[in-house]
């Protein structure tokens, strides 16, 4: 058990009942304050910490004490444009925290794992119109069809996003037990995820195998764990194309094993020759497609062999119209192309064990978070965010 303040207060105001003849109160550790903080973003680049009163917890409901949060791009779309008309909006959809408080009918997570106070969580997707949906029917679905904590419009609960100290899960959510992850490793839960879906996609093309040569374009962090995830899979020969000398080396941490610098190369033979080059002489069997750039996705089927497969997940947004020459690209190359958006709520389940082995072979998953933030500077965390400086930004409650 730890002992913070709020614990100390807690016992003494016990020890002052008890001498003054009153039973004391049977509380969890750590009393839950009488209002939460929230970080609401009331306009475009306009966030501000409100305060409202804690909300009663439902039969079904679950409160959780946030403990951290990452920043992901579409909340930077949502700061900057609010592409999604939500404002005003508590967004923060990769959070983490403890639980503090359950209904009486809350006894398990989404997984069947049970619950208690004291418990660390992740919640993923609402199923509003189908609760009854259970994670093992959805295979099928990606989270496009459903609400997620952080992206909802405000309401008279206001506690439901992640950028802040409590959040209300309400009943109808799905929410995972992930007590035995650290915390860095929990913040990472859901952007993870993205590349286990991927993953999951490339092999349905039933080329991706133990021995094949993978060209990973692109290494922020949607890369860069894709890297990560190709070597929890066994897959040791991977390329990592980049323009970021930078990047490129934390490419080789996760596991890449040659790392090819676009700006070296002019041109897209050149380029793909150097790639060749870092294959000793082959192309690759099999390639995925990270970066957000037409140019890019035009480039990438130059890196592939005959027969060779594609992974396409950079496009998580409209980013415009690629070229491509359907002769030369696909047809008489024979390339098998799938694309990855998202995740199932089975990926996530995946993601958990991903991150363990990645632990356990000893890639620096946690690396990848190179800020961290209080959740009053929650402003310099989206302006670090846009400035695209660093990987993964995070707030981080104390
Ligand atoms: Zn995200």
């Amino acid at each position: 058990m730890d002992i913070n303040s709020s614990n100390i207060e807690q016992i003494v105001r016990q020890v002052l009942d008890s001498m003054n003849g009153k039973p004391a109160a049977v509380v969890a550790s750590g009393a839950i304050p009488a209002t939460a903080k929230v970080a609401m973003l009331t306009g475009l680049e306009k966030i501000e910490i409100k305060e409202y009163p804690m909300p009663l917890v439902g039969d079904d409901d679950v409160l959780v004490k946030v403990e951290g949060c990452g920043v992901c791009g579409t909340d930077a779309h949502e700061y900057k444009r609010d592409p999604f008309g939500l404002i005003p909006v508590a967004l923060g959809h990769e959070g983490t925290g403890e639980i503090v408080k359950m209904g009486k009918n809350v006894k398990v997570d989404s997984a069947g794992k049970p619950l208690k106070v004291g418990d660390k969580v992740v919640t993923c997707m609402i199923f509003k119109d189908n609760p009854d949906i259970t994670m093992y029917d959805l295979n099928k679905q990606n989270v496009g069809g459903a609400d997620v904590y952080g992206l909802l419009p405000d309401d008279d609960v206001h506690l439901n996003g992640w950028f802040s100290d409590y959040i209300l899960v309400r009943g109808g959510s799905t929410i995972f037990n992930v007590s035995d992850l650290d915390l860095d490793s929990r913040i990472l839960i859901e952007p993870c995820a993205v590349l286990i879906h991927a993953v999951e996609r490339a092999k349905t093309t039933g080329i991706l195998r133990f021995n094949s040569r993978v060209v990973v374009q692109g290494c922020g962090p949607i890369g860069l764990i894709c890297i990560a995830v190709l070597r929890t899979m066994g897959i040791e020969n991977i390329v990592a194309v980049d323009g970021e000398e930078k990047r490129l080396s934390f490419a080789k941490e996760m596991g890449a094993t040659a790392a090819v610098n676009f700006k070296n190369h002019s041109g897209i033979e050149a380029l793909a020759g150097g790639v060749k080059d870092a294959f000793g002489g082959y192309l690759a069997d099999f390639a995925f497609q990270c970066t957000g750039s037409p140019v890019a996705h035009s480039n990438i089927y130059k890196f592939i062999r005959n027969g060779g497969g594609l992974c396409e997940l950079g496009f998580f947004i409209n980013g415009g119209d690629a070229t491509i020459n359907p002769h030369f690209d696909i047809c008489s190359k024979e390339i098998t192309t799938v694309g990855s958006w998202v995740y199932t709520l089975r990926d996530y389940a995946t993601t958990f064990d991903f991150l363990k082995r990645a632990k356990g072979i000893g890639l620096p998953i946690e690396k990848l978070i190179t800020h961290k933030y209080p959740l009053e500077q929650i402003d310099e965390a989206f302006k670090t965010n846009l400035k695209m400086e660093g990987l993964k930004i995070a707030v981080v409650n104390k």
